[in-house]
């Protein structure tokens, strides 16, 4: 036997992998669903609940405001992350008439709608906080909290003068390429009828909240919201806890994903009962949460940030481990695939699998290790490859699982909770009275496209950007479009393809979007549309024949399901590959810079 065999024993591994290989494929054959994200309520503008979970601001008052017709360079829809760094970018590139259109209040995207209790990101701060060099900022923590996030939004806005031509409270409903002016015509829900050269679309992908569909969802007389619009004027508290109003209240929350993991301490701190409703487990892996080292701060260099997220980038992506990131939940699967390597022998097949499981094992290990009821525990056990599913990280979640008035209700027996009364929520037969429901369901993050924009797109000779997609998603660089001049798509399910810490992936994109509209203005051009060719040269190339590398979601005949992919619907999973980049960001900086490198702007039409 060689020494390679041995360390892969299961006596050597403490876990059979042909068994767990098998439990994962039970696991997720009994979450499969054929109706995938149809399972889920769409909210639009003109449904009868877009009102109260989608357009509704429980944060701040609507204000009133003449409607717009004028003329901008560019109009960047969303000032999220996406929305602000394009624009920072186009303003270090020296194109100033730019302005952005939010639906919130202010900048933020989803640190303006997601304030719920214990929100914070799980990419450490300082890689995902963007233009931390640029506005002079370190984060307080490793893992900033959300107010801190949405402050540094403010920050950014301020910095880069962004709040002097923006609208906020603007929901765009039609964006149509004006051919006779090279011009989009932006309409939105306060009769807008704004004009632009360039548009870029910096809608990100968690902008759009979405309801289990369960039967009788729209029947609940008591009080209910969506994680995103948290009502803190019902549960009292604020995002630190402390949700006082819980007090009295009996609580039901649908949905055990990234959020839930982070609101549920502090509900479970504050209701009276809380009823938690598990379809699929998250791995919930520790958090190593720290105070940012002011000497460390101090000593930072010019360009520390661009180093810090390439080496986290590598770092996730099986690359050398930088010493920042050796306990960085992030790279436990890397670093147990490069113990694994170091102790084989010889190369052989099937290592990354193992490390995949030895991860795992870690992660259900420590359900073993903080939750003392033996039953419960095994029901947060997640049997899936580390991927397959959004990683969750949280030192409170898994020991709020120990008090007394905190329930864990599967539901994985009928795919979801079975239905919802006036009164409460029914599941395994049962009912759940409960006074208020809070969605925790998640967003039409990799829904078709017309789902998750929500904006009908009109291009050239007034097609519609759906029905060119409508055998997958098409572009070039995972940005321009054909038939849709000078229409940049910003961020959105291509930058999830490019490693795990976004604010990183669109950054890239933003400085590239901000060379090409800078370009064109230079040049004098007025249209520049993507050729069908250039198009099918990017698929072809770059997407469809070339795997491996990292693939968000792994495979959906291997993962359960869920939004990383589609709902687990191979069908759709074939179109998603058009639009799958796995090779890294690295690859694809280093692709955009050679484009612009070689100053042709080539695959462009130019008019
Ligand atoms: P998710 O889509 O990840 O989770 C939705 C949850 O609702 C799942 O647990 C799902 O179960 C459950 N669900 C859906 N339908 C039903 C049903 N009928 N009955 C019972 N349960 C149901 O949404 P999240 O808001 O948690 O997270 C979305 C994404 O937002 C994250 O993956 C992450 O990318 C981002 N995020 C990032 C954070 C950060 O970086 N700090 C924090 C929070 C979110 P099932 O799994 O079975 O489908």
């Amino acid at each position: 036997m060689t020494k390679t065999n041995d360390i892969l024993s299961s006596e050597a591994l403490g876990f059979d992998p042909d068994a767990l290989a098998q439990r994962y494929a039970q696991e997720r054959e009994k979450r499969i669903r054929p109706d995938a994200e149809t399972q889920f309520v769409q909210l639009s503008h003109d449904s009868p609940f877009a009102n109260k979970y989608l357009e509704e601001d429980p944060y701040s008052e609507t204000l009133e405001r003449a409607p717009l017709n004028d003329q901008r360079e560019v109009i960047v829809i969303g000032g999220g992350w996406v929305g602000m760094l394009t624009a920072a970018r186009l303003s270090q590139a020296g194109i100033r008439d730019v302005r952005i259109v939010e639906s919130g209040s202010d900048f933020g995207g989803t640190w303006y709608w997601n304030r719920y209790p214990g929100a914070q990101c799980d990419i450490e701060s300082y890689s995902y906080l963007p233009l931390l060099e640029e506005t002079g900022y370190v984060p307080k923590l490793r893992y900033s909290y959300a107010s801190e996030i949405y402050e540094h939004a403010q920050r950014i806005g301020k910095h880069f003068d962004l709040y002097k031509d923006a609208v906020f409270q603007t929901w765009v409903t039609e964006l149509r390429w004006l051919e006779d002016e090279s011009m989009w015509l932006v309409t939105t829900n306060r009769g807008d009828a704004m004009r632009a050269r360039h548009i870029c679309l910096g809608t990100g992908p968690a902008n759009r909240p979405r309801l289990p569909g369960i039967p009788g969802v729209e029947q609940f007389k008591g009080h209910s919201f969506h994680t995103c619009r948290w009502d803190y004027d019902y549960t009292g508290g604020g995002p630190t806890g402390g949700l006082a109003g819980l007090a009295d209240k009996t609580v039901a929350i649908i949905g055990t994903g990234a959020t839930a993991v982070q609101c549920v301490p502090a509900l479970g701190e504050s209701a009276k009962h809380l009823y938690v409703f598990q379809r699929t487990p998250s791995s919930v892996d520790v958090r190593n949460n720290a105070e940012t080292d002011p000497l460390w701060a101090e000593s930072l260099e010019p360009g520390w940030q661009r180093d810090r997220q390439k080496k986290f980038g590598e770092a996730f992506l099986g690359g050398p481990i930088d010493p920042a990131f050796v306990d960085d939940g992030w790279t436990r699967l890397t670093r147990n695939l490069k113990e694994l390597v170091a102790e084989s022998e010889e190369r052989i097949s099937g290592l990354a699998q193992i490390a995949d499981f030895k991860t795992m094992e870690t992660i259900r290990g420590l359900v073993d290790e903080t939750v003392k009821d033996p039953e419960v525990a095994e029901k947060l056990k997640a049997y899936y490859n580390q991927f397959c599913k959004r990683p969750t990280f949280n030192d409170f979640y898994l020991d709020t699982f120990n008090r007394k008035n905190v329930e864990l209700v599967d539901v994985s027996a009928t795919q979801g909770v079975e239905a919802i009364t006036e009164t409460g929520i029914i599941a395994n037969g049962q009912e759940y009275p409960v006074d208020c429901i809070i969605y925790a369901s998640g967003f039409e993050i990799t829904s078709s496209y017309e789902r998750r924009l929500g904006i009908p797109i009109f291009g050239v000779a007034g097609k519609s950007i759906y029905e060119h997609w409508e055998a997958g998603m098409r572009s070039m660089h995972g940005l321009m479009v054909s038939g849709f001049p000078n229409l940049f798509l910003c961020g959105g399910g291509f930058v999830f393809q490019l490693g795990a810490n976004y604010a990183h992936g669109i950054d890239v994109q933003a400085g590239h979007v901000a060379y090409t509209i800078s370009e064109l203005s230079r040049r004098g051009i007025q249209s520049a549309n993507v050729s069908f060719d250039a198009e099918e040269r990017w698929i072809a190339d770059q997407l469809e024949t070339k795997g491996g590398g990292f693939v968000l979601g792994g495979s959906p005949d291997t993962c359960t399901p869920g939004y990383y992919n589609q709902e687990g619907t191979s069908k759709r999973y074939r179109n998603v590959r058009r639009e799958t980049y796995s090779k890294g960001v690295g690859a694809y900086m280093k692709l955009l810079r050679a484009w612009r490198n070689d100053g042709q702007l080539d695959g462009l039409e130019l008019k």
